[in-house]
């Protein structure tokens, strides 16, 4: 069942980057395919996302859902976002989660998704012919090449049916989101819902295409209600369809259509967000060679330096820790979780994935940047936004994290 509404739900905002182009989608707001058009969300690290959480269940204590669904694509981010669903995982064991996504680098995260009990997942599938998805689709980035035309749109469409099918196959419950958009796909949209249909999909969400400007199709119509209501009918025998088409945003609360509340807003002004994550975890370890920049890879740290914030607000270094010897495989990570057991955040310059999945599983974050120690966590301290920390410190890296050989993770 999709629950958003019935269920209190959260959205937290860590997902700001995009890897493909729709063309009835314009990058200055949050992603068209899940959230309320014309709305910019702010961007949250997966720490920040934990804190905005805390607050939020202090002010709606019913919040049963998390969900992340931008405000770009999930898995265009997806460290941000797998770590932002293990620390929600490890911290709140009963919390439905789910994620919405384009579909086009979903299937290497689907595993870890069913283990981490993630329950439902969206993808919006807009055609499944590559002569009509070139139309919709300007490009699609994937393994760090561009595709076009005809290209673009069977990869990304392969990649949609079978991430399907892998959802499935673990069990996991799948909504299929369609823009319906007049004169591109309104014809097509019937051959969508059958063959998602036949892949299991529990239900289907017309969306109405809305129309903005500064798009590739800001020449065309939305469409009628009739036109909505005649595709509804005709493919209601198929599968279950969700009756309400209203949109959120990537860091709404509550029910489906409702408005963020004054309250929740202010939450996510940058003066709110946490100076420290959580009480019990004051404090910031760093990965550094020489104690000025982070430039040190997790799996090379010999020791950590500790920072945290004195009554003044002024960042000061705690002192310094030893790492755990390398080698030992996962052993080794539980230990720097002890370790660093009253650390919020690790910066490091490199880390792998194994590394970074046990250490959230303990409610550590990894920030993977380079950049001025005293800088960096002393804007993280006063509740930057990350996207400044991240345009000051050119190098650093939000994606695949990890450029080594994975040996210095053993
Ligand atoms: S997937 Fe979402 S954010 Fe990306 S281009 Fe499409 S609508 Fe925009």
């Amino acid at each position: 069942m999709f629950m958003s509404q019935t269920f209190r739900r959260i959205h937290l905002p860590v997902a700001p980057k995009c890897n493909i182009q729709c063309n009835y989608c314009s990058r200055k707001f949050d992603c068209m395919n899940e959230n309320r058009s014309g709305v910019t969300s702010k961007v949250l690290t997966p720490s920040q996302a934990l804190y905005y959480l805390e607050q939020a269940l202090a002010i709606y204590p019913d919040i049963t859902v998390v969900g992340i669904t931008g405000p770009g694509d999930p898995f265009a981010n997806p460290d941000e976002t797998m770590e932002t669903l293990r620390l929600v995982r490890a911290k709140y064991p009963e919390m439905l989660l789910c994620v919405a996504t384009n579909g086009l680098e979903l299937l290497p995260y689907i595993d870890e998704l069913a283990q981490l009990q993630v329950s439902h997942v969206t993808i919006t599938i807009n055609s499944i012919d590559p002569k009509i998805g070139e139309e919709i689709y300007s490009w699609v980035r994937y393994n760090k090449k561009m595709y076009r035309n005809v290209d673009a749109a069977k990869l990304l469409i392969k990649n949609q049916l079978e991430s399907l099918k892998r959802l499935k196959t673990l069990g996991i419950n799948t909504r299929v989101n369609v823009i319906i958009i007049p004169e591109v796909n309104d014809t097509h949209v019937i051959a969508v819902a059958s063959k998602v249909a036949e892949l299991g999909t529990d239900i289907l969400n017309y969306v109405p295409f809305f129309n903005t400007k500064e798009i590739v199709f800001e020449n065309l119509k939305e469409p009628s209600a009739e036109m909505v209501q005649e595709i509804r009918d005709a493919t209601s025998r198929l599968l279950p369809q969700m009756k309400c088409s209203a949109r959120c945003q990537a860091d709404a609360i509550g029910i489906l259509s409702e408005i963020n509340t004054d309250a929740m807003t202010q939450k996510l002004a940058p003066a709110a967000l946490p100076k420290k994550a959580v009480e019990c975890q004051p404090y910031i370890a760093v990965s550094s060679t020489e104690g000025v920049m982070i430039n040190q890879h997790l799996g090379e740290a010999e020791r950590f330096l500790i920072f945290g914030m004195n009554e003044t607000g002024k960042c000061i270094l705690i002192g310094a820790r030893k790492a755990p010897r390398a080698g030992g495989g996962e052993q080794r990570w539980k230990e720097l979780a002890k370790t660093l057991k009253d650390c919020c955040t690790i910066l490091v310059s490199g880390a792998g994935n194994s590394p970074k999945k046990v250490l959230n599983s303990h409610g550590i974050e990894v920030l993977v940047l380079e950049g001025v120690i005293k800088e960096i966590v002393s804007g993280i301290f006063s509740g930057q936004d990350l996207k400044e920390l991240i345009n000051r410190s050119p190098l650093y890296s939000s994606g695949s994290s990890c450029n080594g050989t994975g040996k210095k993770c053993g």
